[in-house]
This record gives C-alpha cells, sequence and structure tokens, in this order.
C-alpha cells in the first residue's frame, strides 16, 4: 500500500474521536462490570490535567537537565550541542552527510550555494545482525557504504568535509566529539556507549585507507529540523522529530545552561538536545501509563529507559494499538473472537497500518482499513468491527500527538518568544492523516496567550542540516588555517 502524504490526505479525512457502539464482553473489567470497547479503550483518554500536570513534570525534567547540581539525576539530559546560531543563508560548499535515525541510514551528497540546495541521497540497509552486533562491524558498514556512494558519484579522489546527523543521545564535547551515552530504537551495537562516534567513524575509515573523509560536525536530526527550516524561516527556534523515536531540540540562552563549557562570545544562546524520549525514566509519567504502555515496554530491548517516547513514536505506535486490538478480540469485542497468526505477532500491526486505517475517515466502505485487514489475514469482520479498530487507531495516535504536543507547549512557554516555527521531521508526523492538525489543535490550547507558533515540515533535514552546520565548520576551519598560515609567512593555497 502507498503511504499516504499530508498533501494528499483525502477531503473525507476525520478525526475519530467517538464510538458509540453497545458491544458488551462475557469478560469483566477490574471494577466487576463487562468489558466494553469503552472501558477498554479510556486509559487512552486523558483530560486536559492530566496534559498541564505532564507540562508541570515536563518543565520539571527540563530544569533538571539544565542544572548543574542536577544533571546528574536528570531523566532528560539536555545536552548542549555546539550549534550557537541559525543559518543566514549564505552558507556555500559541497558536502556528504550520513544519516542513521533508527530505521533508515541515509548518505547524501549536497551542494549548498546560498538558498540553492541541491542533494543526491541513498539509501542502504543497516542489516539486524549489525545493528545488535559490535561498534567495530557497524562503523566498518559505513565505512563500506561511504565508500560506495562516494565510487558511485565519482568522488573517491577527492577530499571532501562531512557531516554525520547521527540521531542517539550523545553527550557532545565538540562539535565533531559525540560520546553516545547508550542506544535507543533497536540499536544495541557492542562498544559504543561511551565512546566518541566520530573517533569510532575515523578509525574504520583508516582500516579501509582508501578514502579520505573528515568529519566536521556531529548533529542530531532534531537539530537537523531546526537548520533546515531556519534556512528558510528565521523564526525557527524548535526543531522535532516524530519518526522512529521522539525527541526535541530548541534554542536556549547560555545563562540558563549551566553545563555550557564553551565560549561565552555572542550569540549567548546554544541548541539544547533535549533527548526528551527518556521523560518519564523517573517514573514521573506512571501515572498516564497503561497496561499496553507497560507491555510494550517490557518486551523492548531498554525497558525502563525511553517511557515518553514509547507512547509516541513509529516504532511503538503500531504494536500499543496491536495490544488493545487484541485485548478487545480476546475478550470478543471484535471479530467475534477470532483473530489472525499475523495479528498476534509482536510488531507485525506497523505503525503504518495506523496512518492507512484512520485515513479512511468517513469513507463507509472502509477501503483502506480492509486492505490492512487483508495484510493481517483476518478475513471475517463486520462494519462495526471496523468503526472500533478506527476508533482505537485513533486513540492511540491522538494521544501521541497530544503527548508531543504537552512538549513542545512547554518549551515554548519556556523560551516565551512572541512568534516560533518549530521544524518538524520523521515519518511518522509526515505521513499521520492527522498529526499536524491534532498538534496545532493542542498546542494552541497549551500555549500561554499571545504566543504565536507554526509547525514546518522540514525536509531532509538530517541531510540539509548536517551540511549547512559542515558547510560553516569548514568554512571556519578553513579561515583559522589562512589566518595561521598568514601569521607564518606562508603563502594561502600551499
Ligand atoms: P528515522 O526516525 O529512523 O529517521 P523515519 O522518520 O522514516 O526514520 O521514521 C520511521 C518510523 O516511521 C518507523 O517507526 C515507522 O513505523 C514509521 N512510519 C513509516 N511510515 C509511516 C506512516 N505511513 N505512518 C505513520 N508512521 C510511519
Ligand atoms: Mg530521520
Amino acid at each position: 500500500m502507498n503511504m499516504i502524504d499530508k498533501e494528499n490526505v483525502p477531503a473525507n479525512a476525520r478525526i475519530i474521536k467517538t464510538y458509540s457502539g453497545r458491544r458488551k464482553s462475557k469478560k469483566l473489567a477490574s471494577d466487576g462490570t463487562p468489558l466494553t470497547v469503552e472501558n477498554v479503550v479510556k486509559p487512552f483518554i486523558l483530560s486536559d490535567d492530566d496534559y498541564k500536570k505532564i507540562m508541570d513534570v515536563m518543565l520539571d525534567s527540563f530544569n533538571q537537565g539544565l542544572g548543574k547540581e542536577t544533571n546528574a539525576k536528570a531523566a532528560v539530559k539536555m545536552f548542549p550541542t555546539y550549534v550557537r546560531s541559525v543559518p543566514d543563508g549564505t552558507e556555500t560548499g559541497k558536502v556528504l552527510a550520513l544519516d542513521l535515525g533508527g530505521t533508515n541510514f541515509r548518505i547524501l551528497l549536497i551542494s549548498l550555494d546560498g538558498q540553492e540546495v541541491n542533494m543526491e541521497s541513498k539509501i542502504f540497509l543497516i542489516p539486524q545482525a549489525i545493528m545488535t552486533g559490535t561498534g567495530e562491524q557497524l562503523f566498518d558498514h559505513i565505512a563500506e557504504c561511504i565508500h560506495k556512494f562516494m565510487k558511485d558519484h565519482d568522488l573517491l579522489f577527492h577530499k571532501i568535509p562531512l557531516g554525520f546527523t547521527f540521531s542517539f543521545p550523545c553527550r557532545q564535547e565538540g562539535l565533531n566529539k559525540a560520546i553516545l551515552t547508550h542506544w535507543t530504537k533497536g540499536f544495541k551495537c557492542a562498544g559504543v556507549e561511551g565512546h566518541d562516534i566520530v573517533q569510532l567513524l575515523h578509525e574504520a575509515i583508516e582500516r579501509r585507507g582508501d578514502i579520505d573523509v573528515n568529519c566536521l560536525a556531529v548533529i542530531n536530526d532534531t537539530v537537523g529540523a531546526l537548520m533546515s527550516c531556519a534556512h528558510e524561516d528565521r523564526k525557527c527556534a524548535v526543531g522535532l522529530i516524530l519518526g522512529t523515536g521522539t525527541n526535541a531540540c530548541y534554542i536556549e540562552t547560555l545563562e540558563n545552561t549551566e553545563l555550557w563549557d564553551g565560549d561565552t562570545d555572542e550569540p549567548h544562546q546554544v541548541m539544547i538536545n533535549t533527548e526528551w524520549g527518556a521523560l518519564g525514566n523517573d517514573g514521573s509519567l506512571d501515572f498516564i501509563m497503561t497496561d499496553y504502555d507497560k507491555q510494550v515496554d517490557k518486551h523492548s530491548i531498554n525497558a525502563g529507559q525511553q517511557i515518553y517516547e514509547k507512547m509516541i513514536s513509529g516504532m511503538y505506535m503500531g504494536e500499543i494499538a496491536r495490544l488493545v486490538i487484541e485485548k478487545l478480540r480476546k475478550a470478543k469485542l471484535l471479530f467475534n473472537g477470532k483473530g489472525s497468526e499475523e495479528l498476534s505477532e509482536r510488531g507485525r500491526f506497523y505503525t503504518k497500518y495506523v496512518s492507512e486505517i484512520e485515513s479512511d475517515g468517513d469513507d463507509s466502505s472502509f477501503k483502506c482499513t480492509k486492505q490492512v485487514f487483508a495484510e493481517l489475514n483476518l478475513t471475517k469482520y463486520t462494519d462495526e468491527d471496523c468503526r472500533i479498530v478506527q476508533y482505537v487507531c485513533s486513540l492511540v495516535s491522538t494521544r501521541a500527538a497530544y503527548l508531543a504536543s504537552a512538549g513542545i507547549a512547554t518549551l515554548l512557554n519556556k523560551m516565551n518568544r512572541p512568534e516560533v516555527t518549530i521544524g518538524v521531521d520523521g515519518s511518522l508526523y509526515r505521513f499521520h492523516p492527522h498529526f499536524h492538525d491534532l498538534m496545532e489543535e493542542k498546542i494552541r490550547q497549551l500555549v500561554k496567550p499571545g504566543i504565536k507558533f507554526k509547525l514546518m515540515l522540514s525536509h531532509d533535514g538530517s541531510g540539509k542540516g548536517a551540511a549547512i552546520v559542515t558547510a560553516v565548520a569548514n568554512r571556519l576551519a578553513l579561515e583559522k588555517e589562512q589566518k595561521l598560515n598568514a601569521k607564518n609567512g606562508i603563502p594561502n593555497g600551499e
């Protein structure tokens, strides 16, 4: 089935927020009443007060992460990046960019010339065995892909600066020094946590000895989204990812960034990679966790971690919906109790199914929903079954969109700028038929009166963002070299 692009949302798309069926199960809920669809899905419907409480938890977690004394114990780490300014649109140069985000690994060749941006890119697979193998295998694989890409683009004998969008939690010690704190999103390569990923990449490149690339910058995908949108819209001050995982970055004052150890020159600000996916690791979100969230967490390879992320992002949303559907099915509230092997398989209900099912909206022929059922080998169902599954998907995705909105509203209130654009990237946001609208609605409700905001889709942020940061780093490095040469009486260009 084709993915649904935001620009092609069917006209009849409707956010399904109600269901008024009367099915009752012979099974009983914990309060002794018969199970109904309503009481099974109820934990996903959070009140305004719940979302306000989540915002309080969030602000508290952000401040703990920013504080020198509190950071070590904080769940949300609020890593200062070494990116301080948004682009001014004059960036130029040819840059190689790597984008390792969780689901895809891409290599891009980007030419920047002011507002003009040209890119060529290729997606490479990271086999499961490498995702959970050793770090050496991972970086050897990446180096091999770089070699292939350079060969295909006749770049083997060129020296070309490289920017790496590496979207895992890193403590940065410089623009090109990033220590991985821990893997997330299904990666678990031995010997990388606690190490500088740029050094590991350079070592792999040296082991090959047949390419000449120098990694000048490591950025997070959130910073990529922010930078790429800021390239067009200078009001962009937040970057948001809703893809395999979720995360956000924003522009903070140096004054509030107690862990800042770089220079204090102008501008007195720095981008903070919040790593907000870890919100709740300290139990602060237990009050909204459903049994389904607990199961998803328990069966993940990082149990107890990334609690907020697991309630929101693409790696987990389909599975949450599947667990609810299975609960209803077993209670004979769906499919007359009859499922399929596929529906019973962990991870088999993809998050894209949620988008597809919801895109049916008011279509009473349930075209997409039925197509998903066919893919899951479900053959016996009624229209009511279709409606219930749509309702479940809608509640799970709405909660995700609202939770992400609570995070964004917390950042907007904290920054307190009159007008902010939020650069957003990731397949969940891009392809879900209602995510954008749901977020606009909820952020508007939660943000302080008077603050204006805009959610802007970032096009290829991970590539373009890395290219912009790298091009600037490259220019500064060349300028520094030229100055040094001038000082030592060496003519430039030698
Ligand atoms: P990454 O986060 O690795 O950079 P993406 O932004 O492409 O990659 O996000 C991948 C995630 O998006 C996967 O978890 C996948 O389930 C989810 N996804 C892919 N297609 C869709 C879709 N049509 N609707 C919702 N989620 C989707
Ligand atoms: Mg990505």
